[in-house]
């Protein structure tokens, strides 16, 4: 989920994009050996079981796994089947998240922060779901989850041969990345052709090197079922994201619709719920430390493989420069929020998705001070260099790599936060993003539909209309005006904006800008779904002589853009190359598989339930109980918990979940898989492939995995089904949903 907003759009607009991965090399650094010792000591006395590797494996690599020997109790052909059928199609992508199929009715088991979005837009001051939680008591009273959908993996192919063969054929390094995008869509268009619910999308999986055609079948009809209320689904609030130990009921229930005959469809009262090929069968008495488990989900974006130049890109400038922003803009809305709660709803989703965020790039930049992250890459290239001198074939086709690569970042640092604050400004500020938009738009539908962007094309206009009115649903004039004059100030107040006219031009006053902004804001004609709707029938000159103040900053931003967006195809075209190369070198030099960075595809994990000692003169067990969350409801605030639920652990009301080592319900459990955003929401099962708890975080020194990842700091956080099955039958009251899981209810 977290490298689905910002950082994802950065890294598409500059495109340096790596789908790679490898461990990063510590084994210079006085920390790796300490970590060895550190882990091999756990391991030793916590367990006796050997720690798992590093990786989130893709369809294509499960085979080769030997998941029997880390524990695995049934065979691989159950989990991935490409000729029937196994726990993989139990599994889906939902809005960046994951879910999985925990009833032949298509109910799926996701995280609560991943409907927050939908819960909060189903919500109204009187009727507040997100504070007081949502039970459809029947079917009938499922709310559709309006926008949302959900996709299931169906297949996947190969095509690196085709795309680099198109690739290879560009004309100069600026066009290869367009004819990667382009044979890419050519490939899309034919996958999805002969079926309406069929999307396909090709995934870059090693940069410049391997490429992979997947088609999902997509289910546009998605209602909420059951969410606990947010004193349960977000206890311990901010304070807590990103923490072990952890007391947070992650969890919600929504059901997948289709039309009658089957096939894919928006919402209808006609449809029924869709049968999946596959779910998950839930076991309610969880597991126990130690044990075996893995995950299947969509982990979003790692970037392990990338030069330490890519790093020191983020320690330098992305993630200060974002934490910084996201605080100041989160504090705002707060503010705005205070004595407005109709404000205050409308704005926590979006104060959500900042704070969680903000919170994990603050663990980033603690994770990689702590392990000089940079430098150890740098040690790193310095013995792959040294491997290429070493060898005169090695030479004679590598020699350069290393220099091109640095002379590519030079240019980039020169940009500094130019390349993260112009995204910013079209993207996290409604009006700007919906001014773009209509001008993509117009843009766009002047071409004939082959050559459109992809989301333009007639299959994938409705998506694009249900973003515009969900952003008009989230414009608030004086939200938008706080937001650009806080970007607009910054743009003049780092020395390296300056490049960018529009920019240098800006008054440097803040009661200037301001006032600029106040301009465009009040005076622009789009204000409104309907303005929309009439403006995009207009052409691109008719729009540019409206000489409309909000659009003529957007053609003047975008105009000038232009030579910027040129040197960034050359960059990302060469670094295509050349991270292919860099790889090459590290794979001669390195023992081990590789295994690619995530990308939003289907991955597997796999590890045990493991305390660990993340700082000095710590362990922390692995699984929380309901004593816990009542220890932390003293402190109230975040921490407040339904009255219900004291009432219920006072009468120790535990049902058949309590677990009888701890005498106690579980509630949350820690474990040594590689997970990254995106995983939200997966299943996290046993031995035997049933699901005993749905993965929701990662603890705050787990966050920099996502450059390194290591069994010593790396740990996911998950909520633990019998928490999930004791909250939804005691506090929920859905005795339906246990029995529909097949779960009895004593
Ligand atoms: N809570 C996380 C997220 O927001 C999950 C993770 O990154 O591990 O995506």
């Amino acid at each position: 989920m977290l490298y689905s907003n910002f950082s994802l759009k950065f890294i598409l607009l500059f495109k340096i994009k790596s789908e790679s991965k490898v461990k990063t090399n510590l084994r210079n650094r006085p920390l790796y050996f300490f970590y060895s010792i550190l882990l091999l000591t756990m391991v030793f006395v916590f367990s006796g079981s050997t720690p798992p590797e590093e990786g989130m494996y893709p369809l294509s690599e499960i085979s080769k796994l030997d998941l029997k020997k880390a524990g695995l109790k049934i065979d691989i052909n159950e989990i991935y089947n490409p000729k029937g059928s196994g726990l993989i199609d139990a599994l889906v992508n939902i809005g960046g998240c994951t879910g999985s199929f925990v009833s032949e009715e298509g109910l799926i088991i996701t995280n609560h922060h991943c409907v927050f979005d939908y819960v909060s837009r189903a919500s109204s001051v009187e009727n507040n779901y997100l504070e007081n939680g949502f039970l459809a008591e029947n079917k009938s009273q499922e709310i559709p989850a309006q926008g949302s959908t959900c996709k299931i993996t169906e297949s996947y192919d190969d095509v690196s041969d085709i795309i680099l063969q198109a690739a290879n054929k560009a004309a100069d390094v600026a066009e290869r990345t367009k004819a990667i995008q382009k044979k890419s869509k050519e490939l899309i268009e034919e996958a999805e052709k002969n079926d309406p619910a069929i999307k396909a999308e090709v995934s870059e999986m090693f940069i410049g090197k391997t490429y992979i055609l997947f088609k999902y079948r997509i289910i546009k009809d998605v209602r909420l079922v059951y969410a606990p209320p947010k004193s349960i689904g977000e206890f311990g609030g901010e304070g807590d994201n990103w923490v072990w130990p952890r007391h947070t009921g992650d969890f919600s229930f929504v059901r997948a619709y289709v039309a009658p005959d089957g096939s894919s469809a928006n919402y209808s009262k006609e449809n029924v719920p869709f049968k999946p090929k596959k779910f998950l069968k839930v076991n309610p008495n969880g597991v126990e430390e130690n044990d075996f488990v893995f995950i299947l989900g969509y982990p979003g974006r790692t970037f392990r493989h990338q030069p330490s130049q890519f790093i020191q890109y983020q320690e330098k400038f992305l993630l200060p420069y974002t934490a910084e922003l996201y605080t100041w803009i989160m504090n705002e809305f707060k503010k705005l929020g205070e004595n407005d709660p109709k404000m205050e709803l409308k704005l926590s989703s979006r104060i959500k998705s900042l704070a969680n965020t903000q919170k994990n790039y603050l663990g980033k930049i603690k994770g990689l001070r702590r392990l000089s992250l940079v430098e150890s890459k740098q040690n790193e290239e310095s013995e792959l260099k040294q491997l290429v001198l070493s060898n005169k074939n090695l030479t004679e086709k590598y020699s350069s790599v290393f220099e091109e690569i640095s002379s590519v970042y030079n240019e980039i640092f020169e940009l500094g936060r130019f390349q993260i604050l112009y995204p910013q400004l079209l993207n996290n500020n409604m009006i700007m993003r919906i001014g773009n938009s209509l001008i993509d738009y117009v843009e766009e539908m002047a071409k004939p539909e082959n050559d459109r962007k992809t989301q333009f094309t007639e299959k994938n206009l409705p998506a694009f209309e249900n973003r515009v009115n969900q952003t008009f649903s989230d414009l608030f004039p004086e939200v938008e005006q706080l937001t650009l004059t806080k970007i607009l100030s910054d743009a003049v107040k780092y020395p390296e904006m300056e490049i960018f006219p529009p920019f240098a031009k800006l008054p440097s006053e803040k009661g200037e800008i301001e006032k600029f902004v106040n301009n465009i804001i009040s005076k622009t004609e789009l204000k409104s779904i309907n303005d929309f709707n009439r403006l995009k029938t207009k052409s691109i000159d008719e729009l540019e002589k409206m000489n409309d103040p909000l659009l003529s900053f957007l053609f003047e931003l975008r105009n000038e853009f232009k030579p910027f967006t040129k040197k960034n195809d050359e960059r990302s075209g060469k670094l295509n190359i050349l991270l292919a190369k860099y790889l090459e070198v590290k794979k001669e030099w390195q023992e081990k598989t590789f295994v690619p960075d995530a990308n939003s595809t289907l991955r597997l994990t796999y590890g045990n339930v493991k305390g660990y000692s993340p700082v000095d003169a710590t362990y922390y067990k692995p699984i929380t109980t309901l004593a816990g969350v009542i220890e932390k409801s003293y402190m109230g605030g975040e921490y407040v918990i339904p009255s219900k639920l004291k009432e219920l652990y006072d009468k120790k009301d535990f049902g058949r979940f309590k677990n009888k080592k701890l005498n106690d319900v579980p509630v949350a459990i820690l474990y040594n898989t590689d997970t990254s955003g995106g995983n939200s929401g997966s299943p996290i099962m046993n031995a035997k492939g049933e699901i005993i708890g749905v993965n929701f975080d990662r603890a705050f020194d787990a966050t920099i995995n996502d450059f390194a990842w290591s069994e010593a700091y790396s740990r996911s956080i998950g909520v633990d089904i019998r928490y999930v099955l004791w909250v939804t039958q005691k506090i929920g009251g859905a005795d339906y949903l246990l029995k529909e899981m097949g779960v009895a209810l004593k």
